[in-house]
């Protein structure tokens, strides 16, 4: 075979890859993340995009989700084309790629990824919910003063994150507690469940309420979490 051959061979090869990779699309759904290869897609969005108003506006989803989340997924099919994560479905590639110096594009993408689908899930439309009564339960165990206890600590989360990043309610050796972090990080990498997120970078508040992070995170948390989701997350003992 001359080269013209192989370069013919390779890029049939490569056509054919790309033609597979297309046709194994899934979506990345919540709870269950489907085990999904590459590309990874955008999901739904688990309700209309004006349902979260007064508290955020649908210009704000439009933004967020239509330019902010999708440009995750753009770049992170960009970046693992060709590579051993473009088999792998989006936790194992969040996984794999935290604290590797050599994958911090992939992990900031992908984490991401993962956290707008999670955060899109902790929130619901106001008035359709009542707190499960598991969830209820453990909240008034872990929290000092139960639920405005949990209201309060996750406030103070969202606002002592300094720049960037996530405030969690956790489940963390059968107890509730809130966590923080930074950037695209998240706790998949470590003991605790994720059960709701709260988003804190400007891009989630600042066409609503311009700098006051206080204002959002207070009116998403009174009004908008999803104790549902929540409750599914439990770890189941
Ligand atoms: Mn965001």
């Amino acid at each position: 075979m001359n080269e013209n051959n192989n370069d013919s061979r390779r890029d049939f090869v490569k056509t054919a890859a790309v033609a597979a990779a297309a046709l194994a699309v899934k979506e990345v759904g919540f709870p269950a993340i489907a085990k999904a290869a590459s590309p990874i897609a955008l999901p739904a969005l688990p309700w209309a995009d004006n349902a979260l108003e007064p508290f955020i506006s649908k210009n704000t989803i439009g933004f967020h989700y239509g330019k902010h989340h999708k440009t995750y997924v753009d770049n992170l099919n960009g970046l693992i084309a060709g590579k051993p994560e473009a088999d792998m479905d989006l936790v194992a590639i969040v996984k794999s790629s935290a604290g590797r110096a050599d994958k911090t594009a992939i992990f900031n993408n992908a984490a991401q990824i993962w956290n707008h689908t999670f955060y899109w899930n902790s929130l619901r439309p106001k008035g359709d919910a009542k707190m499960p009564p598991a969830i209820a339960g453990m909240v008034e165990a872990s929290f000092a003063g139960g639920l405005d206890g949990f209201k309060k600590e996750f406030t103070d989360a969202a606002l002592g994150q300094f720049g960037s990043g996530w405030a969690w309610l956790v489940s963390d050796g059968g107890k509730l507690k809130v966590v923080k972090t930074p950037n695209a990080e998240n706790p998949l990498s470590t003991s605790a469940t994720p059960l709701l997120t709260l988003d804190v970078w400007e891009h989630a508040y600042y066409l609503d309420y311009q700098n006051k992070r206080k204002d959002y995170a207070v009116a998403v948390i009174d009004n908008l979490l999803n104790w549902d989701f929540a409750a599914k997350n439990l770890p189941t003992v």
